[in-house]
């Protein structure tokens, strides 16, 4: 059952996404080769515990950290680890902060150093189609219209959309209805209606969209283990206008590709 929001609400969630933004903005700034990935999820942990925040992954369904830590031809859920970053990797940052009752949930992609044209084509196209799908979250429009833009701009450009994964609502539960696929049909799926607050993230692959569970129970990697990009953010339809709940303006402050 879908949870909609009163506009109280929506602004405990904004002042959720706030302190979720900055603690992506403190892990942008230790964003660089030779630094190990358990460090960055400490950063991020020390941070939202700071402003009173809770990391909302940390223990989630057993999950071991407060960021998922996805490398290369990881696409989601992997795990900070003793990973040193090297030159030419790419590295999804997902973090979610609990605060005030509620969730926020937001994702960014880096490059590493010297990352190949193709593989940055990759992060730029993903990073453009989360926006092109925050475009379609509007009042009257159904939920497939935001698959499906987001499907259509990155598949005609040779990418291959995930299926398995799927953004989702979100609000005094990380993950609540309606899912929220990255692929689908103009005009089909449930109406969207004023209230809601869903969490919008394309997983892109520069191969196969077929992915891999590694035997940890959470990793998940792309089958053919080309590279994969993921952008995330937590956003409100409202009556009038849609808002951007994350931001990734503390991220782009400090880090800029
Ligand atoms: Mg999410
Ligand atoms: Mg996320």
């Amino acid at each position: 059952m879908i949870q909609y929001k009163t506009s109280e609400e929506v602004q405990l969630i904004k002042q959720c996404a706030d302190i979720l933004g900055r603690a992506h903005g403190e892990v942008a700034k230790h964003i660089k080769e030779g630094v190990k990935t358990s460090f960055l999820d400490k950063v991020a942990e020390e941070f939202i515990r700071d402003h009173n925040g809770v990391p909302s992954f940390k223990g989630y369904n057993g999950f071991p950290a407060s960021l998922c830590i996805s490398v290369n031809e990881v696409i989601v859920h992997g795990f900070p680890s003793d990973y040193e970053l090297k030159d030419g990797d790419i590295i999804s940052v997902d973090c979610g902060v609990f605060h005030q009752g509620f969730h926020s949930d937001s994702a960014y992609t880096y490059p590493i150093g010297e990352v190949s044209p193709s593989v940055l084509a990759l992060l730029k196209a993903t990073r453009d189609s989360l926006y092109l799908g925050i475009e379609q979250a509007v009042v009257g429009n159904r939920i497939g219209d935001i698959g499906f833009s987001i499907q259509k701009f990155v598949e005609a450009k040779g990418y291959t959309v995930v299926r398995e994964l799927v953004g989702h609502g979100l609000g005094k539960k990380l993950h609540e209805a309606p899912e929220v696929p990255n692929y689908g049909k103009k005009g089909s799926g449930i109406l969207l209606k004023a209230g809601m607050v869903i969490a919008i993230e394309p997983m892109i692959n520069l191969g196969t969209r077929n992915i891999v569970q590694e035997r940890d129970g959470w990793t998940i990697r792309t089958a053919d283990r080309k590279p994969s990009a993921h952008y995330e953010h937590t956003v409100a339809i409202l009556e009038d206008k849609t808002e951007v709940l994350t931001t990734h303006k503390y991220i782009e402050e400090v880090f800029k590709f």
